[in-house]
Formats: C-alpha cells, sequence, structure tokens
C-alpha cells in the first residue's frame, strides 16, 4: 500500500504531503488497510514506528467519509473516537498530529490531561469534539462528571498499552472501557498499541478486542 492507495480524501492526501510523508512505514503500509476495513488490531510497535498517524489516518478518513464531521459547529458534537495514551507528552503528541491531519476539515480534536484546568478542558470538550485524546485519569474524570456523552463513540484505540500497565493505569484503563455509555466491544472498533506482548497485554487484547482481532508485530 503507499499513501496514493490508501484511500485519503484529498484534504487529508494533502496534509499528508505537507507533513513530509513520502512512504508509508511497515505499521502504516500493514496496519492502515486492517483499520480501513473495520477490523480490531493488537500491533506491536515501537514509539517512532509511525503508528500514530498508521491509526489516525485510516479513523479521520472514516469520519470525514461519513459525513458526520461535515455537520453544523453550532451543534454540540459527542466524541466519534478516543485516543488513550499514558503520558501528557505522548498525548499531546498524537493530538497534535491529528490537527496537523485534520487541517482544514471540520473534525475537531481536542486534548485533556492532568494540569490543564479542569474547567477549560470541558468548555473546549462541550464546544464540540470528534476525536478525544486523553490521558486515562482525565479522561475518566470527565466521563464520571457526565461531560462526554459516548453514544456517538466508534472508534477506541489504546496507545502504548504496556507502558500504561508499567504506569499503574490498568485499573483505570478497565475502569475507562466499562464506563456507562461505553459501547461494548461488538459495537466499537478498539485498536491497541503496545511495544512488548507479554501476558497482562494479550488479557487486555482479550478483554477489550472483539474476538477475531488481527495481531501485526
Ligand atoms: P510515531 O511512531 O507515530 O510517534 O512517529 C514517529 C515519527 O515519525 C513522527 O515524528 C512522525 O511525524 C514521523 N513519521 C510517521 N510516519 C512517517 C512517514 N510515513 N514518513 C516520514 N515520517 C513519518
Amino acid at each position: 500500500m503507499t499513501f496514493d492507495e490508501a484511500g485519503l480524501c484529498e484534504s487529508l492526501r494533502k496534509n499528508v504531503t505537507k507533513s513530509g510523508y513520502v512512504k508509508p512505514t511497515p505499521v502504516q503500509k500493514h496496519g492502515i488497510p486492517i483499520i480501513s476495513a473495520g477490523r480490531d488490531l493488537m500491533a506491536c510497535a515501537q514509539t517512532g514506528s509511525g503508528k500514530t498517524a498508521a491509526f489516525l489516518l485510516p479513523i479521520l478518513q472514516r469520519l470525514m467519509a461519513d459525513g458526520v464531521a461535515a455537520s453544523k459547529f453550532s451543534e454540540v458534537q459527542e466524541p466519534e473516537a478516543i485516543i488513550v495514551a499514558p503520558t501528557r507528552e505522548l498525548i499531546n503528541q498524537i493530538y497534535l498530529e491529528a490537527r496537523k491531519f485534520a487541517y482544514g476539515t471540520c473534525v475537531r480534536p481536542v486534548v485533556v490531561y492532568g494540569g490543564i484546568n479542569t474547567g477549560y478542558t470541558i468548555r473546549e470538550v462541550l464546544k464540540g469534539c470528534n476525536v478525544l485524546c486523553g490521558t486515562p485519569g482525565r479522561l475518566l474524570d470527565i466521563i464520571g462528571r457526565g461531560k462526554v456523552g459516548l453514544s456517538k463513540l466508534r472508534y477506541l484505540v489504546l496507545d502504548e498499552a504496556d507502558r500504561m500497565l508499567d504506569m499503574g493505569f490498568e485499573p483505570d484503563m478497565r475502569k475507562l472501557v466499562g464506563s456507562p455509555g461505553m459501547p461494548p466491544k461488538e459495537d466499537r472498533q478498539t485498536l491497541m498499541f503496545s511495544a512488548t506482548y507479554p501476558e497482562d497485554i494479550q488479557r487486555m487484547a482479550a478483554d477489550f478486542l472483539k474476538v477475531d482481532y488481527i495481531f501485526l508485530a
């Protein structure tokens, strides 16, 4: 697969070129077709592999293609995708990449993490947000306060899953995935990325992903 064959709309394709990406990295080449086909995915990929674009591009493409993002921004939009990463640095990088790719389109990414004023965060989310990026604790906080509706959620991405476990986030992850209103795994597409694939990650994959998920190493 090349970027021309990735089925991206013109704006996304232009933003990929503007980012200086000429050739897909292996995780993009193999991951994008799997995600575009709607399959759940457990991918072993390191930081630096290009995994962020591997999940963002097919998700953004689908949101635009379905025209959900084309609705007017006077309407409050609930997130259609939630992306979770363990640290503020990492989630901010993902958010900036999402903004870069979504530039000039109606998709609005928002980032939430501890340290940003909660009131500000909630106002940003309530302005309408298609792609909500966050650390586990802050996501749980705003979802627990009933500030973020999950009825439109179609994509759940758990990035650097092994680091989340190392940092003690497993209970938060499980609470988040089990939040009231979170669509069951049969009704959402779940993507997990992890540098390693030990037993506890395998267990999480079995719990969070559909039984026929694809494993990519
Ligand atoms: P990631 O593994 O997603 O954190 O990406 C690592 C770095 O590689 C980031 O700085 C990306 O901007 C860059 N990158 C990702 N995909 C490509 C690509 N296809 N061509 C060139 N650079 C890329």
